[in-house]
Order: C-alpha cells, then structure tokens, then sequence
C-alpha cells in the first residue's frame, strides 16, 4: 500500500451561508446550542461564544412554529452583532416547521423518518430551499427511522441508507446539490457502518453530496471525547466527511476544540484512505479475526500475541495493513503507537482516532499506548476507554447522555454527574441520560436503563424501550433508577 496519496471522497460543495463545505475544502466544524430557542438573548450569546470559540456553522432547535419564527429574531441579533456564523435549523418529529424555519436561516435539517409517505410536503421544502438559497441535511438517526422502513430493514444500518438514499433520490430528481447527508448513532460500530455503507450507496448512484459526521449522546468528559474520535475518526480515516459535529454533554462551545483537533489530526496525515472490509460493515455480521474475545491493556498478560507498532505519519493505514499481511492471519496483534502530547486529553482523542477502528473492525486484539510525561495508570484508562469506545471491551457504566438542546427539560450536566456518581462502578451496563421525551426514547435504542425528561422537572424511567415509570418528581428519579436496575438484578454495591 502506499501510504503518502492522500485521497478524500470527491464531493461537490455546499454553501451554507458564510460558510461552503465540501470540494476540497477543509473539514468544517460545528456546534449546535442547548438554549431555548425562544430566549433570542440567551441564543444569540450562546451562537456568539460558540462562533468565538471557531465553529463557522451552529445548529439550533426549532420543535415547533413559535421557536421557527423566532428563528428570524434570533438572526437578526446575530448579524446585528457582527457575527456572520451559518445557522441551521434543526427540525424534528414536526417537519412543517421546516419551511417556517427556511425563511430564516442557511441550513435546514430534516429527519426524513418524520415524513409521510407521499413525499410531497419534502419536496415543497426543497423547491422553497432552491428559491432562498438554503441548504438541507437529511439526517438520519439510529432510533428514528419511519414505521415503513423499520418494518423493511429492521433499526439497522442498511435501514438508515435506505431511509436516506430515498429523499436524496428527491433531491437528485429535483435537481437540488445543496444537500448534506448525516447517519448518527451513538452505538459507533452502527455509526460507522452505517456511514460506510451510504458513501458505497451514494457511490454507486454517482452521487456526490457531502457528509457530516457526529456520534450522538457521546457524553462527557474523557470517556465522551474518546467515544466521538473513535465513530468520526474511523471515518475520517477512510477519507469520509466534509464536516462534523463532536456532541458532549457541556457546554456547546467545548466540543470546538476537539473537533478542531481532529479535523486538524487528519489534515496533517498522509495516506490513502480506502474502506477495504465490506464484510466487517454491519453489525450484524461483525466477526473478529482471532479468537481472542476480549482485547487486552498495558500490563495484562498477552502470551502468544505479536505487537505491532505504527511508525508513520498514517498509523491507521499502516497497521491495518501490517495486520492484514500477516503470515499467520489468526495471529494475535497488540497495536501500538508513541504519541508527544503533554496533554492527556490530545493524546486520548489522537489515539482514539488513530486505532479505535482497528478494534471496530475486528482487526486488533491489545492496544499499548506509549506517551512519555504520562503514567501507566493514565494511559491505561485511556486504552479502556478506546476499546470500551469501539465497543470490544466494556469495563465500566456506559452513558448515552445526550449533549442537550433547547427541548431539554432539566440541567443534564449536573444530572449526569449526580447518576454518574451513583452508577459508575456497575460494569457491562449503558444508562441513557436523554434530555426530552420527543426524541431521547429513539437515540438511547441501545441503552439498557433510561432516564428521561418527561416534562419540566418530571422524569420518565426505561428499562431497555419499555416505559417502566412515568412522569415521577426529578428529586426522586435517581433514587429509582438506583432502585430499578437493583430489582432488576444488575446492582452490585461499591467496592
Ligand atoms: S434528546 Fe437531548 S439533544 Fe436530543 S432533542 Fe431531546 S433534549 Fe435535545
């Protein structure tokens, strides 16, 4: 393989206000705010800090007509302000609302799982698009998909090229470019399949739309940084996404700089980056090359495995092929790679992206960082936290917490942090933490208990997709769940 030509997916460009994507463009990085949308001041504060922190595209909800309206209130301010930051529209579960919101902004997203089957209400939104200048996103979530294609494709990632393929095919017939296509889920291994198999789809219709990328309710912290570089890295490296969105559970403008380190991680890379497991796609026919069945850490032991480690400026590429070239193609791997970074937090999204597709896609067995300035202990929680990313190895409570919007219903910063503090030592189980009952049910399709906003300070409680207790007062919902998942027998008390 050679490993110094550089190739993206050729895409056409997309112009979203200030802002194009696409081309040969850079990667462009955005961020979307968890405001109200009928509170202008706090959403044009909220838009100024995230524009000051670097993203030239911000993303704002609009679940309904009064928010849609105050769409135009909102840009106002913020033009008024000097900011020249693309907005967006996101629009769910209500896709009227899409053609309030196209009088005012740059960007519309639709979730195309939200339309009725005639089509006719989607194609009026792209006309009214052409004639503004506004472009659209279909984007696809995991967990959202219409009752026609769940009922054909299951909640799978063929499901949700499906789902998009049909309102891109609009677009095309219609003759409208300006679209961009998302596929996000917070299970990384559906994300990226999915993901893979659209740009395969798009390919073989010749189409050239761009793709943004995100790994939905991701989370906080470093766990959340890790689980975002491994779904959008593995991407990236396979040359896939013109712009993309790192969702954490913080404030709107701390996701900038991880993006932005990641858009710059692979800018700086050499190498071709080529999708080359078509049968390591999806989910359901995922299989590992080895029989090891749970990938090792620094300092456990790993007779009869042979470490491998990346020495060029394209890791991904080198040890996938080093891999792959093996005299023995069962033989055990450890990946390894030095890494300069004095701080743990570059390190931990540098590798995440570097080597957390080697364990999606079932190539790797053991991973060993090497990062002079930090300790064993450091760097083997940061390992954890990439095999747990890539979903091989599940030491510890997983949150899908979803990174809020202006329908979240109570302050999920320090709710996470209060069932992160009750829960974290459970191992082996997912907890979603979702801000709103319209759409956190979906996206948490994975989650084996859930926590959810029911209405303001009323919590609805799942165990898996089953409602189990609705509507309960916040100040007891913890208590609950605590409650719930001991009945359920997958508590065990701290050690
Ligand atoms: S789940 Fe969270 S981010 Fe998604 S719409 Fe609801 S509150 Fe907003």
């Amino acid at each position: 393989m050679n490993l110094n030509e550089y190739r993206r997916r050729p895409t056409c460009e997309v112009r979203i206000g200030s802002t194009t994507i696409g081309g040969d463009r850079p990667v462009a990085v955005q961020s979307m705010t968890n405001t109200d949308t009928n509170d202008t001041e706090a959403s044009t504060a909220q838009i100024l800090a995230i524009a000051r922190a670097g993203a030239p595209i911000v993303r704002l909800t609009a679940q309904g007509r009064r928010e849609g309206e105050n769409l135009a209130a909102i840009a106002r301010r913020v033009r008024e302000e000097g900011c020249r930051a693309a907005l967006v529209a996101d629009i769910h579960f209500v896709p009227e609302v899409a053609a309030v919101a196209a009088r005012y902004v740059d960007k519309v997203r639709i979730n195309p799982g939200n339309y009725r089957n005639d089509h006719g209400e989607f194609e009026a939104l792209v006309e009214q698009c052409r004639a503004r200048g506004v472009a659209l996103r279909i984007g696809v979530n995991h967990g959202s998909l219409s009752k026609r294609i769940f009922d054909r494709y299951g909640d799978t990632p063929e499901g949700m090229v499906a789902s998009a393929m049909e309102f891109l095919g609009i677009c095309r017939d219609r003759n409208f470019d300006q679209v961009v296509v998302s596929m996000k889920s917070s299970n990384t291994r559906v994300m990226v399949a999915a993901y893979r198999l659209l740009a395969e789809a798009m390919e073989r219709e010749g189409m050239r739309y761009p793709i943004h990328l995100g790994v939905t309710e991701a989370g906080n912290g470093l766990e959340g940084r890790v689980k975002s570089a491994v779904g959008i890295g593995a991407l990236l490296a396979d040359g896939i996404g013109d712009t993309i969105r790192v969702s954490l559970t913080e404030a709107p403008e701390n996701e900038v700089p991880v993006a932005q380190l990641l858009v710059s991680h692979f800018a700086a890379r050499p190498g071709r980056f080529e999708v080359l497991h078509p049968e390591r796609y999806s989910p359901t026919r995922y299989r590992r090359r080895t029989a090891v069945q749970v990938p090792v850490v620094r300092g456990e032991r790993a007779d009869g495995f042979r470490t491998i480690e990346a020495r060029s400026d394209n890791p991904t590429a080198e040890l996938r092929a080093a891999i792959l070239s093996l005299d023995r193609a069962d033989e055990p791997v450890i990946v390894s790679r030095r890494y300069d970074c004095p701080s743990l937090e570059e390190l931990a999204v540098r590798a995440a992206a570097d080597l957390g597709v080697l364990f999606l896609d079932g190539l790797a067995d053991g991973i060993l960082l090497d990062a002079p300035g930090h300790t064993d202990a450091e760097l083997r929680e940061v390992e954890l936290m990439i095999l747990q990313a890539a979903r091989v190895r599940f030491s510890r409570t997983e949150y899908i917490a979803c990174p809020s919007c202006g329908r979240t219903l109570y302050d999920i910063e320090a709710t996470l942090a209060a069932i992160k503090a009750r829960t974290s030592h459970l191992r082996n189980l997912r907890i979603g933490v979702m801000g709103c009952i319209v759409n956190g049910p979906g996206e948490m399709a994975d989650a084996d208990y859930g926590y959810v906003g029911a209405a303001p300070g009323r919590i609805t409680l799942y165990k898996g997709r089953e409602v189990i207790v609705r509507n309960i007062p916040q100040e007891e919902a913890l208590d609950r769940l605590v409650e719930l998942i001991r009945a359920n027998g997958d508590w065990t008390d701290p050690e």
